[in-house]
Formats: structure tokens, sequence, C-alpha cells
């Protein structure tokens, strides 16, 4: 039988204590992404949050779960800068849908809107090209790590503000003790991997 993917992801995952600053427990994830065949799961489950939790649509439905016939219940993928790129990216390939980038302050070069968002010390900020959605449009938005929620609150809000829909949040790992999930409520946060 094959290993259960959060299984899978946390055997592949390298905990680095201490980064990037002290009291800093970091999921590096890169040797998942490494890995072909746990890559292709972990694209596979993010896709298909739509099947309830996406760790059963990954486990059942195999290398295409979230690309049914009826097309996936989303209209574009919103990845958020840097790691959440190349999720969305897969993703989006995946089920046949675009790509949208949220990104840090100060990268992209057209009209934009932007939210702050408070980090564990200071602040930050995310951008969103004003034209990337369209009022309406189904938004599955992507991310690494769920750690406070501050991220993905933020990306959620710029996608509301230009009248996207979103449907679903899904992310590799979810760090529960952070409490993100409320953060980012009322949308519900699918992890493949809570720890
Ligand atoms: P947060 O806004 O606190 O939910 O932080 C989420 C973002 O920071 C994600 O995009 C992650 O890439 C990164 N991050 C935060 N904490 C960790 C961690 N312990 N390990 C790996 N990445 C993290």
């Amino acid at each position: 039988m094959r290993q259960p993917l959060d299984e899978l992801i946390a055997s592949l995952t390298v905990d680095v204590p201490d980064h990037p600053e002290p009291g800093v427990l970091f999921r590096d994830l890169t040797p998942v992404f490494a890995d072909g065949p746990a890559f292709r799961r972990l694209v596979a489950g993010l896709a298909a949050p739509e099947n309830g939790d996406p760790r059963a649509a990954a486990l059942a439905g195999g290398d295409d779960a979230g690309a049914d016939h009826a097309g996936p219940p989303f209209d574009v993928v919103v990845g958020v800068e840097a790691r959440g790129f190349l999720l969305a990216a897969a993703v989006a390939l995946s089920a046949g849908v675009g790509v949208v980038l949220v990104r840090k302050a100060g990268k992209l070069p057209r009209e934009r809107i932007a939210a702050d968002y408070v980090l564990e010390y200071g602040t930050a900020t995310l951008e969103l090209h004003s034209d990337s959605i369209r009022p309406g449009q189904r938004v599955l938005v992507v991310d690494d790590v769920l750690a406070t929620g501050g991220t993905l609150a933020a990306a959620v809000a710029l996608v509301e503000q230009l009248g996207g829909v979103v449907t679903a949040v899904s992310v590799v790992v979810e760090l529960a003790a952070l409490g993100g999930r409320q953060r980012v409520a009322p949308h519900t946060v699918h992890a493949l991997w809570t720890t």
C-alpha cells in the first residue's frame, strides 16, 4: 500500500532549528519538491480541496485528482512568493487554468493593490496586479506553509478586493500551534500535513 501523503511529506521534510532566526523551527520542504513522485502527489492534493480533505483526494485519486471531467472548481490559482509560486504553477498546469502571482512589495511593475500584514517582528506588504483577477473569478490560493496565517490572510484579502471568489486555500504544511487557521477564517485551509 502507498504511504499516506502526510507521512510521506513528514518523512521528506527537513527541520532546521533557529532559521532564519533563533527560536524558529524552519520546515524545509525543498526535499519534498525534489522527489518526483512525492511532488506529483503533493500537487494533486493541493489541486483537489473540493473533495473535502485533500489528503483523501490525493490518496484516492492518484495523479490527476482534482482535474475531473467537470473541470476544477476554480478558474485561476494564486501563488504567494516565493515557494508558493512553484506550487501554484504546478497546480494550475495540472488543472488546466492560469496562475497569478502575489508578490512582495516593489516587484510588480504595473498598477497594483497592496495589503500590509503583521509578522512576528514588524510588518510586511504583499501586492497583486489590479487586473490579474476578474470580479467573480473562482480562485484557489496556494502556499507552502501556514504558520501565523498573516501571509495567506493578506493574499486572500487582495483577491477579494478585486472581486475574486476564494473557493479554497491549500497549503502543504500547517503548523497548528501557531493558530494560522483562525486568521484565514472564514475560509477553510486545506493542509496536506498538519503538525
Ligand atoms: P505566516 O504568515 O506566519 O503564516 O508565514 C507563512 C509564510 O512564511 C509562508 O510563506 C512560509 O513560506 C514561511 N514560513 C513561516 N514559518 C515557517 C516555518 N516554520 N518553516 C518554513 N516556512 C515558514
